[in-house]
């Protein structure tokens, strides 16, 4: 029987020119994986339907929407290149998933011009996505008129009986057991959650008797689940079979948790090994307290309660558009705060704590938050009250779930809430500024709140709430700052001022501490306090080794505030400028101008005569530009990271090295690109760099290179023919050589700079780039490492660029040693098996060179 074939006409949704699909720069669209259609370079701003249909899916991130016709055909359009990674910033949809809208009905508005400078191409696609129901598809050439002109003349397969619709068949996985120790946590929901977002169907995640957004961290925390729990995903829409096969061989691998080993099942109603809290000592002593060590230390202080504030809203709101506007003013301003802040961090070489203010920036995006948010301003509450309560819901279905891990995520969604409340209020939430010797006493601190903690000020912290996971634990390890969580709520009724003694180490909080324990502790800090203003007296004397040898020790900075201090602390210039602070938290580049003026002033500030080295800006990876998207990559660290953004984007790059050439003259200053791992890379940014010198007449600066790449470091002797000096990122170059993230909270404890390979790497740099008199210095944290120290002495560094406070120590150390020793302790390190090993020989008196605990 012939087949009866009918016609489908879809009015273009746009104005603008016509392309042909194969040119658009995306091979998923020009190999028209997604399905056959046409591209259009908008001139207007408003996605129009272009037919009559039901929206079958419309992302979070606004950029692209679905609709399925009365015939089953679906429609796909999508705005923009790359647009997903803007996370819906300038997108501003009008319908719904589920909505019914007629042809010429306006589906989303974009802001074209914020559109067309931040994303790569506005191309927008509009194709047939389940091509198998077309026989062929009639497209417009030329320009189109969004509306009146017929853009998709579809000829469509009809064998009587349309196929049901994609949407009405729901895809359903076997059941999978969770392998993830801690059950769904919030990182495989990330894992998850993003995952998801991938595929345009409607995902879900079904657990019993109840389904979640697949699509929403906060839900799937909120489903609980924990290990050897089953689980089935269930997908509907037009890659629903690729949704639940991708999703259900990822959740039954762990979604990219370390070690997970399949789980005995069933176990949706046991309790998590998490989820018992540990059975709590019962002291004898009632001036003794129990806590769960959060941060190891021991402190002296007194008592300082923190009590958390409560900001105030008004209910009734004074219109949907205008609490709308102001709750989306509100969240844009704290993606920027915590965007700054992740900044901060990045510059402070600090990637596990930006990680927890990146994670924060997913849950202000998180769809079921919004939405909660959205559907209370419907109602004409105000912008506060809905976003008050939509915080407070989400973080008390987390409080109450039995799994710790997932309970403790509910302080970071306390703290995000909070953050937008005040941006929403204007009242100011920050923390008063504490006396001296505080141990701060709280039922629980918020992670914004602690990285904030000035350290000299805050001897120690003391939490009822919260474990040794949360976040506030981990902040608290990294600032130094000795903590106890889970401590007996009596110590809320604490006065403030009582002397206490805090022993992380033992996890005891000691009341009206006697004053001879009191003395016994203070006297070891004053020793120790002793030591550090000694070397900070000698700070300015240079470091030269008991026999002789000169080592530069110099700073990373990350502003011009860190500039003023480094002549102050002994440093003899600047190693590492981090030039991402100028880059990060805004919404576009920085100018030439804008970039001239902050080195011109960090270099007045470095002082003349003394080195200013700034490496050129290095994103990607982990730390991400909202104005530069990067396409989303399986492997961010071994992508578009670094020189190689700079070589994709040259104009970025260009203006930097111009206003990098113009502040020579105003101080000793010389160029560093970072992540260089092949000659060709090298040769072609110095080419930029000469002919930006030659177009701006001022002769070109010095050129030098990090080593961070076991490439370039094999290669040292070839590379040091062209590059002017060289500066080991051993952070980096650690994790390239162990293939170990260096942010990975599990990996964390190993990916140690001391290991043998990686010091065998740095002794071939330096024997690779020696001969050729250039200078080699290490910029990675193990610089200010008082265990590496004698070892990259040793090995034959020239300096040392180390954190602003450790300048004195560092010097102090060098000042300690004799350089012959070092050789001796380098050759049994770089022979040694392990980093332990490495770390065993610096420790032990016979192994060390001459008295090393000046830096400690
Ligand atoms: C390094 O990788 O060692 C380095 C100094 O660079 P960053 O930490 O900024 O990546
Ligand atoms: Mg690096």
């Amino acid at each position: 029987m012939a087949e009866m074939m009918s016609q489908l006409k879809i009015l273009s949704p746009l104005s603008g020119q016509t392309w042909p699909l194969e040119r658009v720069p995306d091979p998923v669209f020009a190999q028209k994986l997604v399905g056959d259609g046409v591209s259009i370079d908008p001139t207007d701003a408003v996605l129009l339907a272009g037919c009559d249909g039901e929206v079958v899916s419309l992302p979070a991130t606004g950029h692209a929407v679905t609709l399925r016709t009365r015939e089953g055909i679906e429609v796909l359009m999508h705005v923009g290149i790359d647009t997903v990674t803007m996370k819906g910033a300038g997108f501003h949809p009008r319908v719904k998933p589920g909505d019914t809208v007629h042809a010429g009905d306006p589906l989303i508005a974009f802001d074209l011009d914020f559109l067309a400078t931040h994303t790569k191409s506005l191309l927008t696609q509009v194709v047939i996505a389940n091509s198998d129901r077309v026989v062929s598809c009639e497209r417009a050439g030329g320009c189109v008129s969004a509306g009146k002109d017929i853009l998709l003349t579809v000829t469509l397969k009809s064998d009587g009986a349309a196929p049901p619709p994609a949407e009405t068949v729901a895809v359903i996985s076997e059941a999978i057991v969770i392998p993830n120790a801690s059950g769904l946590h919030a990182r495989p929901a990330a894992v998850l959650a993003n995952l998801a977002k991938s595929f345009a169907s409607t995902i879900t995640l079904q657990m019993g008797d109840r389904q979640v957004n697949a699509r929403s961290i906060t839900a799937i925390m909120a489903l609980d689940v924990p290990r050897g729990a089953k689980v089935q995903v269930v997908a509907r829409g037009v890659d629903a079979r690729a949704a639940v096969e991708k999703l259900a061989r990822v959740l039954a691998d762990g979604c990219g948790d370390e070690g997970c080993v399949p789980a005995p099942a069933p176990a949706t109603t046991t309790t998590s090994p998490l989820s018992a809290p540990p059975p709590r000592r019962q002291p004898t002593d009632p001036n003794l307290l129990i806590g769960v060590a959060a941060s190891p230390g021991l402190a002296v202080g007194e008592v300082f309660q923190v009590r958390r504030m409560e900001i105030d809203v008004a209910e009734p709101g004074e219109g949907v558009d205008a609490e709308r506007r102001r709750l989306a003013a509100a969240l844009a301003a704290a993606h920027g705060q915590l965007a700054a802040l992740r900044a901060q961090l990045h510059a402070k070489a600090d990637p596990a704590k930006a990680a927890i203010f990146a994670a924060h920036e997913e849950l202000i995006s998180d769809p079921d938050l919004l939405e909660i948010a959205e559907s209370a301003i419907a109602k004409g509450k105000s912008a506060g009250f809905a976003w008050k309560k939509a915080a407070a819901t989400h973080a008390d279905r987390l409080a109450a779930l039995r799994n710790e891990l997932l309970a403790q995520r509910a302080n970071d969604l306390r703290d995000v809430g909070q953050r937008v409340l005040s941006l929403l209020t204007g009242v100011d939430v920050r923390p008063p500024a504490y006396p001296p010797n505080s141990v701060l006493v709280a039922e629980e601190l918020t992670p914004s709140d602690t990285a904030a903690l000035d350290r000299s000020r805050v001897s120690g912290i003391c939490t009822t709430r919260g474990g040794a996971t949360s976040h506030v634990a981990i902040l608290a390890r990294s600032l130094e700052i000795p903590a106890l969580a889970g401590v007996d709520p009596a110590v809320l009724d604490v006065p403030g001022g009582t002397v206490v003694i805090l022993d992380a180490n033992d996890g005891t909080l000691r009341l009206h501490a006697s004053s001879e324990a009191v003395a016994v502790i203070r006297r070891a800090q004053e020793r120790s306090e002793l030591r550090r203003r000694e070397n900070t007296a000698r700070a300015l004397e240079p470091a030269i080794t008991l026999d002789g040898r000169r080592i530069e020790v110099l700073a990373n900075i990350g502003g011009l505030e860190d500039a003023t201090r480094i002549a102050g602390l002994g440093g003899e210039g600047v190693g590492l400028l981090r030039s991402e602070f100028l880059f990060m938290g805004r919404r576009d580049a920085p100018t030439e101008e804008e970039q001239f003026e902050t080195y011109k002033a960090i270099a007045e500030a470095v002082g003349p005569g003394r080195p200013l080295i700034i490496r050129t800006l290095d994103v990607g990876g982990d730390k991400p530009l909202d104005y530069l998207p990067i396409p989303k990559e399986d492997n961010p660290f071994l992508g578009e990271r670094g020189v190689r953004v700079g070589l994709d984007r040259p104009e970025i790059l260009r203006t930097q090295l111009r206003a990098i050439l113009r502040a020579t003259a105003f101080g000793k200053v010389s160029v560093m690109f970072p992540m260089i791992a092949t000659l060709n890379e090298l040769r072609d940014v110095k080419a930029m760099l000469c002919e930006e010198a030659a177009s701006l007449g001022v002769p070109p600066v010095a050129a030098g290179i990090m080593v961070e790449v076991p490439a370039t470091a094999i290669m040292a002797a070839q590379f040091a023919r062209e590059a002017n000096f060289f500066s080991i990122g051993t952070n980096d170059l650690t994790q390239y050589t162990l293939a170990m993230d260096r942010g990975h909270p599990k990996l964390a404890r190993q990916v140690d700079g001391l290991t043998p390979s990686v010091l065998t790497l740095i002794a071939h740099t330096v024997r690779g780039a020696q001969p050729l008199g250039r200078r080699i210095g290490v910029c990675g944290a193990i610089a200010s490492d008082p265990g590496a120290v004698p070892i990259l002495l040793g090995i034959g560094v020239d300096e040392l660029s180390v954190s602003l406070p450790a300048i004195p120590a560092v010097k102090a150390q060098i000042r300690s040693l004799r350089f012959d020793e070092c050789q001796r302790l380098a050759e049994r390190a770089l022979a040694a098996e392990s980093a332990q090993e490495v770390r065993a020989l610096v420790a032990d008196p016979h192994a060390q060179p001459t008295s090393g605990n000046a830096g400690s």
